[in-house]
């Protein structure tokens, strides 16, 4: 089974982002996050990939196929491009196939200016083209798309055009980049079936819990913040707990509404933190 086939039959999916530990943390302590995880039973888990550092420094490969083996849970590797050269990738490609990943997260990456970029690739869509290329249909390969358009772009339109070609190079199934306003989603939805993507899209849904954390999300992605969010963040910014608890509230709010409207699937950025992610979980469940 790959991510694709979670969407069989109109079955809508939940899904979990985790990122592994920093460099200077041993790998372990990812364990204990995913212990709990698990008991939630998502359909799949992703693993972030780091912007610019090395292949070889990454953790990524390895928790992916712990999720797989010790878990028994299928999980993607993120895996980004402009850091990386087509030889990166062959290396790459043949460990995933060695630890018997099959979903791909392909993404073109975050720019991190402490790295140099590689120029074999300069789009998601590229390095989409290129694993189909090597290596057909042997892995199954999602990428990203932006709801309230990537920061880059002159124009919503104009990044679904893009969206567009990065499908129709080989992407199955997409997941959205984070947003708070459930309006500008649908909005995104209906444009991008009129456009002819007809893959299964799940809705990226982050929690709010540290003030200055989601003000650097929404620096880096440009997703708007509504007048509701903004005054949680106001009321609760210097309380923690207070904030975590209105931040679980507001994704649950979110989460109710997009199921009602027959969204296709939510990928949870659990941002590591297992009390969230089952607060939020079992809620939905009930509701
Ligand atoms: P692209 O699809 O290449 O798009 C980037 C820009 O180029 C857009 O403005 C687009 O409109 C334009 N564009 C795309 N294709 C073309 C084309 N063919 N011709 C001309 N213009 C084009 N970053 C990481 O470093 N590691 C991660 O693990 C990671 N995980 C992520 C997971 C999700 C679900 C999301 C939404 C983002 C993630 N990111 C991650 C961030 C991502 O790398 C950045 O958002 C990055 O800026 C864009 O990546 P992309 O794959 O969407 O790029």
């Amino acid at each position: 089974m790959v991510i694709k086939d979670l969407f069989n039959n109109g079955r809508r999916a939940f899904t979990f982002e985790i990122f592994p530990p920093k460099k200077t943390s041993p790998i372990e302590s990812i364990y204990h996050t995913l212990d709990e995880l698990i008991d939630l039973k998502p359909d799949f888990i992703s693993v972030t990939y780091g912007a610019g550092g090395s292949y070889a420094d990454s953790k990524t490969c390895k928790i992916a196929s712990d999720i797989q083996e010790k878990y028994g849970i299928m999980s993607a590797a993120h895996l980004s491009c402009i850091y990386n050269s087509k030889e990166d990738i062959n290396l790459i490609l043949e460990d995933l196939r060695k630890h018997n990943i099959r979903n791909i997260l392909a993404l073109r990456g975050d720019v991190n200016p402490d790295f140099p970029v590689k120029h074999d690739f300069k789009h998601a869509s590229d390095l989409i083209t290129y694993i189909r290329k090597v290596s057909g249909e042997e892995f199954h390969i999602s990428g990203a798309c932006y709801p309230e358009g990537h920061i880059e772009a002159k124009s919503i339109e104009e990044d679904i055009a893009h969206l567009k070609i990065k499908v129709d190079a080989g992407a199955t199934h997409l997941i959205s980049q984070l947003f708070f306003k459930n309006d500008a989603y649908y909005s995104f939805i209906e444009k991008v079936r009129k456009a002819g993507i007809s893959v299964p899209i799940e809705a990226g849904i982050m929690p709010v819990s540290n003030k200055k954390q989601i003000e650097r999300m929404v620096s880096i992605c440009g997703a708007s913040i509504p007048k509701e969010l903004k005054d949680i963040l106001e009321k609760y910014g210097e309380n923690q707990e207070a904030l975590r608890e209105a931040g679980i509230e507001y994704a649950i709010r979110q989460i109710d509404e997009l199921l009602h409207n027959d969204v296709d699937g939510i990928h949870l950025y659990t941002m590591n933190n297992p009390y969230i992610a089952r607060k939020i979980t079992e809620q939905i469940r009930k509701n």
